[in-house]
């Protein structure tokens, strides 16, 4: 079947070279492309074929796809319809049964030999891989098949790359990643991109297909077959919490003064100096925050509601500092400031939340 490009597909769809270049000079900054070659990887972009994608969703929770539908540059629709040719999802497609065993045999089809496939989910394999089926045929026999087709294969979130939790011990239905189940030989070797995360980072997902669409090639990947744009540092490495780190301010509870301070969680289990991924760079819910972000985030909520009725929306254009901020608040000098009423916990919050903006 006759894939359009891109640009014909958006012209389409009434979407402006304007407004589709604000999305590619995003996709272009994720990955780690130098501003000046924005312009060309615009019209590439542009001219690029639309690849057909085959997605399978295996033993998983949903997660991965509901992080690909918050992916907001762009939206779902646009990712699904304008930049790829989504021609088979589990989840997202209306048949189901027979009807949708059959148009994924009819996408396999029409592609083979140039599809890309995506798996979502572990895999159960050996004895158990009855643990898990799709119309009768266990999920493991589905992606033997469905891999003989694929140009490459892309596992999308910790389960599909690794294993994740259904593969935890005692890992009751011997679930594996695809990478396992290419090395044991279970099923064909392919070209692999590995997006682990649980869920990975929408942003993870639509910056490799833009890369593949535009390239038609891998991006750099490190040797867990990771994307170094979005795997190369550790979350560790970006943390708004570091500085504690470096100066050994740690919390040792949950509730303690330090877990108030909004000091390093490394004692509590903080995973972050071995966990690969651009979370404290990125963020989630566009950009808002990540869960070790969470005190600055009830800083952003305090000033949002108590500060910007008289100052500016955008903190740092505060001249007075931080901490004399939160003095002049605590001292109750400022007759007009009267009716707030901060406790000391909310007056760190917000000194800390107003030095991070600075
Ligand atoms: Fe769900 Fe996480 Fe597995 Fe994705 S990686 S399917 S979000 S458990
Ligand atoms: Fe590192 Fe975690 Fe501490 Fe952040 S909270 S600095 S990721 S150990």
């Amino acid at each position: 079947m006759k894939k359009s490009n891109v640009g014909t597909y958006l012209a389409k769809r009434g979407i402006s070279r304007r407004s589709f270049l604000k999305y590619s000079s995003a996709m272009a900054s994720l990955l780690a492309l130098p501003s000046t070659a924005v312009a060309g990887f615009t019209n590439q972009f542009l001219k690029a074929k639309r690849p057909s994608v085959i997605w399978l969703s295996f033993q998983e929770c949903t997660g991965c796809t509901e992080s690909l539908t918050r992916s907001h540059a762009p939206t779902i629709e646009d990712l699904i319809f304008d930049i790829i040719s989504l021609d088979y999802h589990h989840t997202l497609q209306a048949a189901s049964g027979e009807a949708a065993e059959s148009a994924r045999q009819q996408a396999m089809e029409d592609a083979f030999g140039d599809y890309y496939l995506i798996v979502d989910g572990a895999v159960p394999a050996g004895e158990t891989a009855v643990c898990s089926t799709i119309s009768g045929r266990s999920n493991l026999d589905l992606l033997q098949e469905t891999i003989q087709g694929a140009k490459a294969v892309i596992a999308i979130g910790s389960c599909a790359a690794f294993g994740g939790l259904p593969a935890a011990d005692p890992n009751p239905t011997g679930a594996a990643g695809v990478s396992e189940l290419m090395e044991r030989g279970e099923i064909e070797q392919k070209p692999l991109i590995n997006l682990p995360g649980c869920p990975p980072l929408p942003v993870a997902i639509s910056s490799v297909l833009a890369h593949l669409v535009v390239f038609e090639g891998f991006p750099a990947l490190d040797d867990l077959n990771r994307p170094l744009s979005i795997y190369a540092k550790t979350v560790h490495d970006r943390c708004s919490r570091y500085h504690f780190y470096e100066n050994e301010q740690f919390a040792e509870r949950f509730d303690d003064e330090g877990a108030r301070q909004g000091w390093c969680l490394y004692k509590l289990g903080c995973k972050g100096p071995t966990t690969h991924n651009a979370c404290a760079v990125v963020k989630w819910n566009q950009g808002t925050s990540f869960p070790i972000d969470s005190r600055i985030q009830e800083g952003a909520q305090l000033y949002e509601e108590n500060c910007v009725y008289c100052h500016s929306f955008d903190p740092t254009d505060f001249k007075t500092a931080p901490d004399k901020i939160a003095d002049l608040l605590r001292s109750g000098d400022i007759r007009s400031h009267s009716r707030l009423q901060f406790s000391e916990d909310q007056l760190t919050i917000l000194e800390k939340y107003l030095e991070e903006s600075q």
